[in-house]
């Protein structure tokens, strides 16, 4: 009789593989190498993957060339890095994964900019894609590969037949058939986090803003900003809908496709406020750049319940350097964490992760002080969506010194701050009720 396999943690040791290259030529074909490996960056580093580093490509995640890039392979026999005529391949990972390693590549100087997407090394090992990233978050809200295109479809011409002098309801139907965003799909199928985009402008000018790029940024912004200001009765018309249908219910300010939220605060004040004396239930929570302080006490006392700070660093000059703050400052911004802490609200970082630049011991002491200052509560791991190149030009120079990966980076902060989560989405919160 053949022996019983152990399924035990042993089984799950089992060694990863090392991915070899993958190189795409001009017509898009994508092949792996026959002896090289895959490389990645982290920082200005280039390397092998840790084995902790690379995991199977998860569904939902797309990969293509790099125009005007190089692939970069190791040669295992020559322990060399060799510069390949192919072009270079990477991988954009679907939500819920955070990048531990970029793509490697050589740039041709007159290389277009890539647009405002991350870029995940990619190889390839025993008949899979390999990808270095890391599942961070187990929540289903972005994963649609197993629903009908057509419940979607159906759910938002329900919502504008429902809801016909709604123009936020029309709004983001729009934004669920034609740009396929996944908030926006989440309403029409009436699950988990309601989207309440509003504000038309914005108090800072992000490098990688994805509704707003100057003329001659070189990328595109992939989102068109709301053209209107909705009024209270538009946004909890939606509110109460989406309450009745998702009974652990998340309402989010702060989208995409619009500016800063915090610019309308009063608006959200009133909406929520209005929202809980009619009884709405379920976790309101502004994703914001938390630049106004004096908005955290009015917002928690009309029943808001978390905020999510947008933060490429703990640190005032790469901080800067990214947002680019018109009407306030990186000071602001750590006062909103007080504020916000003082009056009770859940605090998330929407930590923008690029490697080699955050899991770097100075960022990292800058954290463990912003964390045992303010006491905030959960980091969502989120991917810096940027130019590697322009990043590393932008930010590298406010990142000093080696990386220590991803994982160490996490371990050692939970290490030090028990109380801290982490993921990759506004967590539910239960039922708070209406504010202090
Ligand atoms: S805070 Fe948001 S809307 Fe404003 S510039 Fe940055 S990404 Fe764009």
């Amino acid at each position: 009789m053949p022996p019983r396999i152990h399924y035990g943690p042993r089984m799950a040791k089992r060694e990863k593989p090392r991915p070899h290259l993958l190189v795409a030529d001009r017509d898009g074909n994508i092949y792996d190498h026959p002896d090289l490996l895959m490389l990645c960056r982290r920082g200005e580093e280039m390397a092998l993957p840790r084995p902790d580093e690379i995991t199977p490509l998860p569904p939902d995640s797309e990969f293509f060339m790099l125009p005007g890039r190089l692939a970069v392979g190791f040669d295992p026999e020559t322990g060399e890095l060799e510069v390949m005529e192919e072009l270079a391949v990477a991988a954009f990972v679907c939500p819920a994964h955070t990048v531990t390693g970029v793509a490697a590549y050589a740039e041709d100087d007159d290389a277009p900019a890539l647009p405002l997407l991350s870029y995940a090394a990619i190889g390839y090992a025993e008949g899979k894609f390999w990808v270095c990233s890391k599942k961070v978050d187990e929540d289903k809200r972005q994963v649609f590969s197993n629903i009908d295109p057509e419940r979607i479809r159906a759910g938002a011409h329900k919502l504008m037949k429902q809801f016909p002098d709604n123009r936020l309801v029309r709004h983001l139907a729009g934004c669920a058939l034609n740009y396929g965003c996944p908030a926006a799909k989440n309403l029409a199928l009436g699950r988990f986090e309601c989207p309440l985009p509003t504000a038309r402008t914005c108090n800072a000018r992000c490098v990688g803003c994805i509704s707003h790029q100057p003329e001659g940024s070189g990328f595109p912004s992939p989102q068109e900003r709301i053209a209107f200001t909705p009024t209270v009765e538009e946004i909890v018309e939606i509110m109460l809908h989406h309450g009745k249908r998702e009974k652990r219910a998340i309402y989010s300010f702060g989208q995409g496709c619009e500016g800063e939220p915090l610019t309308n605060w009063k608006l959200l004040a009133d909406a929520t406020r209005n929202f809980r004396e009619r009884g709405g239930k379920g976790t309101v929570n502004v994703n914001t750049n938390a630049s106004l302080p004096e908005a955290m006490e009015p917002l928690a006392r009309a029943g808001v319940n978390s905020i999510r700070v947008s933060l490429n660093s703990a640190r005032k000059d790469p901080y800067e350097a990214y947002y680019r703050p018109v009407s306030y400052c990186f000071e602001d911004v750590q006062e909103s964490i007080h504020q916000a802490k003082k009056h009770g609200l859940f605090v998330s970082l929407n930590y923008l992760f690029f490697p080699g630049l955050n899991d770097t011991e100075e960022e990292l002491k800058t954290l463990h002080a912003l964390l045992e200052e303010t006491r905030l509560d959960f980091i969502q791991l989120r991917n810096l969506n940027l130019d590697p190149q322009l990043a590393l030009e932008l930010l590298g120079p406010h990142f000093p010194g080696p990386a220590m990966g991803l994982n160490n980076f996490r371990k050692r902060l939970r290490k030090t701050h028990d109380w801290l989560r982490f993921g990759y989405f506004n967590p539910y919160l239960g039922d708070p009720g209406a504010g202090e």
